[in-house]
């Protein structure tokens, strides 16, 4: 198990915490939506309890290397003033001398946000001096920034590597919440697997046939395998160089008497646009056509699953629910996971944004805030940003 902030002594020290403040703002600098901030707020709170000497770091937007105040965090350091009653503190830089005698004029129960770690190149290539210049400003280090724990950048593994560490409190959710559901689930374990391309999610695919009892697969993705089991499928999404790889998942699921259900009905376009208008197949699909959506009878053969289920796991739309005639099987779905009594898994941008439009999310056991992050999780795969963390 990996060491948390509650095992450490933070008292006085000063902390350097890794978040993930990577906010979507407007043309005049105001953050559109703050529920990264939000959810990093117990960490930091609790570190001030603590008698910590905050010092947050984080990157956001993608300035590649340069410093511009496009990508500058200032206005999420006065998000936090308003937040944190004024203890808060924004220096422009965040390596560097001047950086450095400031985390020394710290007091306990202060915080010192510093600007953009993406201003420098040297973050994202992991460079070894920007790594150390990083831990020169703490005696502390603390990854809390799931949604770039599996990037192995210098602020989320090379400091990593050269101060005492620990996870804080939503890496640490993150972390034994998907694990939770996919190692040690209630079972029967199904998951909804669905997006653009298969190739994108071969691991996952592969690892969740080993731990599911049931994969219902939509989206994109299925295509490729319905090509495989000599469904035409018009002009739908394939991946012809997956198709051995889709027919070697079918045939291990059968050996691991796993059960995979592929859609049966589409609502399919013979343009891929936002008006497109949908007509429904059963089947196959005719040259032309492409399925942009799973049909109501494939909704309703989902639908037994989940009602059967008594862990979900959820990744990726089941069609392109960004067009207003292809959404309701997504929506439906997500629906149906709003409602499941047991323990839910959702991972993935889209299918956290779907499942949000249709209601509150509060309720269901896990939502992923790492897109990337959640996907290497779900599918087994190690994070660096974890993986370098001391363990108990
Ligand atoms: P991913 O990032 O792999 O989860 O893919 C998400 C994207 O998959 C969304 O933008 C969807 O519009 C797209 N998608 C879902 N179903 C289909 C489909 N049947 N054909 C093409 N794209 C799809």
């Amino acid at each position: 198990m990996k060491k948390t902030i509650k095992d450490i002594d933070v008292n006085n020290k000063r902390v350097l915490l890794r978040v993930d403040f990577n906010v979507p703002l407007d043309e005049n600098g105001f953050i559109t939506d703050d529920t990264r901030i939000k959810l990093e707020l117990p960490t930091i709170k609790y570190l001030l309890q603590q008698n910590a000497k905050v010092i947050i770091c984080s990157h956001l937007g993608r300035p590649n290397g340069e410093k511009n105040q496009k990508y500058s965090l200032l206005p999420v350091a006065k998000y936090l003033v308003k937040e944190l009653l004024g203890r808060v503190f924004f220096v422009s830089d965040c390596v560097g001398d001047e950086v450095e005698a400031k985390t020394k004029c710290l007091k306990p129960g202060e915080v010192l946000l510093l600007e953009n770690v993406r201003f420098y190149k040297e973050e994202e290539s992991n460079d070894p001096i920007f790594a150390k210049n990083l831990a020169r400003l703490a005696d502390i280090y603390v990854n809390d920034a799931f949604g770039t724990a599996h990037r192995k950048h210098a602020s989320t593994f090379g400091v990593a590597e050269l101060l005492p560490n620990a996870v804080g409190f939503l890496m640490g959710k993150e972390i034994n919440a998907i694990k939770a559901v996919i190692d040690a689930p209630e079972r029967p374990l199904v998951a909804i697997l669905g997006g653009a391309k298969v190739s994108d999610k071969i691991t996952l695919i592969n690892h969740l046939v080993e731990k599911c009892n049931t994969l219902l697969i939509g989206g994109g993705m299925a295509y490729t395998f319905l090509k495989a089991q000599g469904v035409n499928v018009g002009n739908s999404l394939v991946d012809d160089t997956k198709i051995e790889v889709a027919k070697e998942i079918l045939a291990k699921a059968q050996e691991n008497n796993v059960k995979i259900v592929l859609p049966i009905d589409y609502l399919c376009a013979t343009e891929f646009s936002p008006n497109a208008r949908a007509k429904k197949f059963s089947g196959n699909i005719p040259n032309g056509w492409q399925g942009l959506d799973i049909g109501p009878k494939t909704v309703k053969l989902f639908k037994k699953e989940i009602n059967n289920a008594n862990s979900i796991v959820w990744n990726g739309p089941l069609g392109v629910f960004e067009f207003k005639h292809f959404c309701k099987g997504t929506e439906t779905v997500a629906k149906l996971v709003l409602k499941f009594k047991g323990k839910a898994v959702v991972g993935g941008g889209d299918s956290v944004s779907a499942i949000k439009k249709v209601g509150n999310t509060n309720k269901i056991y896990h939502v992923s805030s790492g897109g990337g992050a959640s996907l290497k999780l779900m599918a087994g795969e190690s994070l660096p940003g974890v993986a370098v963390i001391e363990e108990i």
